[in-house]
């Protein structure tokens, strides 16, 4: 098959977890001389900009297609195209509500992908079309039937997870399921969707979309988790790819500055921050894209970084419905005067990161993570030991997996949605559990660095995950000629 081109065509689920991933997927797939086209929106295109344009200047064959988001037909308001802006609301009932109406608009993306795709195909007739899809798409099952090309499904998120959830699926939660009583294993049985009916709904099409793909990719690494992998290739009797950890594909320092949407604080500000502290003292804290959390909590978490006395870079989002003032974080900031004290050990950023700028660098000793799955793989990517925080979804069984499994973290014992939880985290907690992390984390960081060394190994030429991108090229590649 060598010297054969594919055009894939690479549809994320509207959210930065998802399109991040994708997009580094999209560069390996280019680097290995495939045409690429990456379907977005135009409010998603903006905020990849500075991506696209580095994308643009490396030659690479990777395209951003932009269809229009019908946020309008389903009464959403202007350039909610993206899971973290949709309108926040301290209303859950609400909130579920927009998250219905986001995913019907998601999926109304059918028709428009269809005729791009019919349309790109008139005029490359001999470029073969495959499509890897986000899990969270299963309504381009029908584009792929009715055209007739193959496709296949993408998950950044860990075998271990996977594996959980399909066990609480089948409603067998005494975790003495058939498929894992020989695995020595904590819990499996973690619900990766929100506990609603209409997310029972979104799982069982899921499930009905990877029972026919002709395979799935998996944004994890063989030597992670090997009997994970492998038990979940044997419960879906599909083939699973590990290609990952898909965000080494940024090896220069811009391509990680610019990753998903640029920061509003320079890079050179941070990298200057990062420079003058010691080797693997900063705590890096963030709660990812999406995440609300209260002024309250706000509050707690500055006091307990503080308390802590280490250097930290703090990430900040906080929901402006909150009922407290709005304005009151930037108030509190200003007048607690905690920047002010704490100005020469620690950097806040409001808004987005540069996240893996940031754990790449050698200062960075810890990670207070809220465990999204991208999230935990750069963490385990850069060898950064890991403070657990999980917030929703597969968020609980990845920080099992990385207090229990890898053993490269700790929890501070949050149990309970973060929406839901009517609870506040102490700041003694959080003052806690980083000392504990860079006081006493030395067995959790050396086994973070060994699986740090791993990943490299398997996403390197030869290495695992090259290999497996290659297998899964070849059979694509394959599965067109045979069709
Ligand atoms: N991210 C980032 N800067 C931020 C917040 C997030 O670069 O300020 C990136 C992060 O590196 C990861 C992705 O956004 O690749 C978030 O995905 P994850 O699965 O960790 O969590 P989610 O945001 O989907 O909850």
């Amino acid at each position: 098959m060598d010297g054969d081109v594919g055009h894939f065509v690479l549809v994320p689920f509207p959210a930065q977890g998802h399109i991040i991933p994708m997009v580094d997927f999209g560069r390996v797939l280019a680097g290995r001389g495939m045409q690429v086209s990456l379907i977005t929106t135009p409010f998603n295109l903006s905020r990849l900009q500075s991506t696209v344009d580095r994308i643009g200047k490396s030659g690479l064959s990777l395209d951003f297609i932009s269809l229009k988001f019908p946020g309008k037909e389903v009464g959403l308001p202007k350039d909610c195209e993206s899971v973290d802006v949709l309108p926040p609301s301290s209303d859950f009932e609400r909130k579920t509500d927009f998250i219905v109406r986001f995913f019907k608009g998601v999926a109304m993306l059918a028709e428009p992908l269809e005729a791009y795709i019919r349309q790109n195909q008139q005029k490359n007739p001999n470029i073969p079309t495959i499509m890897i899809t986000d899990f969270f798409n299963p309504w381009t099952r029908k584009i792929s039937e009715k055209i007739g090309f193959p496709r296949f499904v993408f998950y950044s998120v860990c075998c271990y997870t996977l594996i959980s959830d399909r066990i609480f699926s089948r409603g067998d939660l005494s975790g003495a399921d058939d498929a894992i009583s020989d695995l020595e294993v904590p819990r499996l049985t973690e619900n990766m969707f929100f506990p609603l009916p209409e997310f029972e709904y979104m799982r069982s099409e899921v499930m009905d979309s990877d029972e026919s793909a002709d395979g799935i990719l998996v944004n994890t690494f063989y030597e992670l988790e090997p009997m994970f992998i492998e038990r979940y290739r044997k419960m879906t009797g599909k083939k699973i790819w590990p290609v990952g950890p898909v965000s080494l594909c940024n090896k220069e320092i811009e391509d990680k500055a610019v990753r998903g949407s640029r920061s509003l604080v320079d890079d050179d500000k941070i990298l200057d921050f990062l420079d003058s502290m010691a080797p693997k003292s900063v705590v890096y804290f963030s709660l990812g894209s999406m995440t609300m959390i209260s002024v309250i909590q706000l509050k707690e978490i500055g006091k307990g970084l503080e308390a802590a006395g280490h250097p930290f870079i703090w990430v900040i989002r906080y929901d402006p419905d909150d009922p407290d003032d709005p304005d009151e974080v930037e108030e509190w900031l200003r007048e607690d005067g905690l920047e002010e004290r704490t100005k020469m050990r620690s950097l806040i950023i409001k808004g987005w990161a540069p996240q893996i700028l940031i754990l790449s660098h050698p200062s960075t000793g810890a990670f207070f993570t809220h465990c999204g799955w991208n999230s935990s793989l750069e963490g385990i990517s850069f060898g950064v030991p890991m403070i657990t925080w999980p917030c929703f979804a597969d968020q609980f069984a990845n920080g099992r997996f990385i207090t229990e499994v890898a053993k490269i973290g700790v929890g501070i014992g949050v149990t309970e949605i973060i929406f839901l939880q009517n609870y506040t985290v102490e700041c003694e907690t959080i003052k806690k559990a980083v000392e504990r992390m860079i006081d006493d984390g030395e067995e959790m960081r050396k086994r973070a660095l060994d699986l740090s060394e791993a990943a490299k190994i398997a996403f390197d030429v030869g290495g695992s995950s090259h290999t497996n991108t290659s297998l899964f090229l070849q059979k694509s590649l394959t599965r067109v000629a045979d069709s």
